[in-house]
């Protein structure tokens, strides 16, 4: 059996229903605490951590170890510091280099970087992975933005509408309740996983 993913999000992990209300340009918790909000001042979804209890919720994502993992670069799954070497950081990406549009822009995912073994083991493990991965090196990259729950103003409270993603700068950022962090890779190139499968 494989292990459960550093930032996947376990069943006694769920979040609490929290009251959100406008506060100051867009929402806050009416019981807010300090930190509730990271130094962007972001509202975060407050989500208990209990890595271990209940089940794992495979494809769900655990906000505060996604937002740990691609901050300071661990293995999404291992939770241990992802590889590195003299090309960049290790990712492992589910899109599709055929496609035109993945070459012109930079790249945004909500994907924390891996380390060599569960880079490998991945691939070796999951289907859909070994079909349509990509390893890349990513050399240069910054945190951009968010992704969450979008709020539009309301009475007598402000109403969720989407999920959707909001960058950094954008005064939106006030009305989203975030869930993970997004990382552009600006300078990446595709690199080979064979040396180590073999
Ligand atoms: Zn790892």
């Amino acid at each position: 059996m494989s292990p459960v993913p550093y930032i996947t999000k376990w069943s006694a992990e769920e979040a609490p229903a929290l009251r959100v209300v406008a506060k100051g340009r867009g929402i806050g918790y009416a019981d807010e605490r300090p930190y509730d909000r990271d130094s962007n001042g972001v509202l975060w979804t407050r989500v208990p951590a209990l890595p271990g209890k209940g089940r794992p919720e495979f494809g769900r994502v655990h906000a505060l170890r996604q937002q740990r993992a691609i901050r300071e670069l661990l293995c999404q799954v291992c939770g241990r510091p992802a590889d590195r070497d003299s090309d960049g950081v290790l990712w492992l990406l589910g899109e599709d280099p055929g496609d035109p549009g993945f070459w012109t822009t930079d790249l945004n995912t909500t994907h924390p970087p891996l380390c060599m073994p569960c880079a490998v083991k991945s691939v070796r493990s999951c289907p859909h992975l070994r079909e349509r991965y990509v390893p890349l090196r990513a050399r240069a990259f910054e945190l951009a933005g968010v992704r969450g729950a979008f709020y539009r103003p309301g009475y007598p409270a402000p109403v969720a509408t989407e999920v959707t993603e909001v960058a950094f700068g954008d005064p939106r950022i006030h009305w989203l309740r975030a869930g993970q962090l997004i990382m552009r890779l600006r300078e990446f190139r595709i690199t080979s996983l064979e040396s180590y499968t073999a």
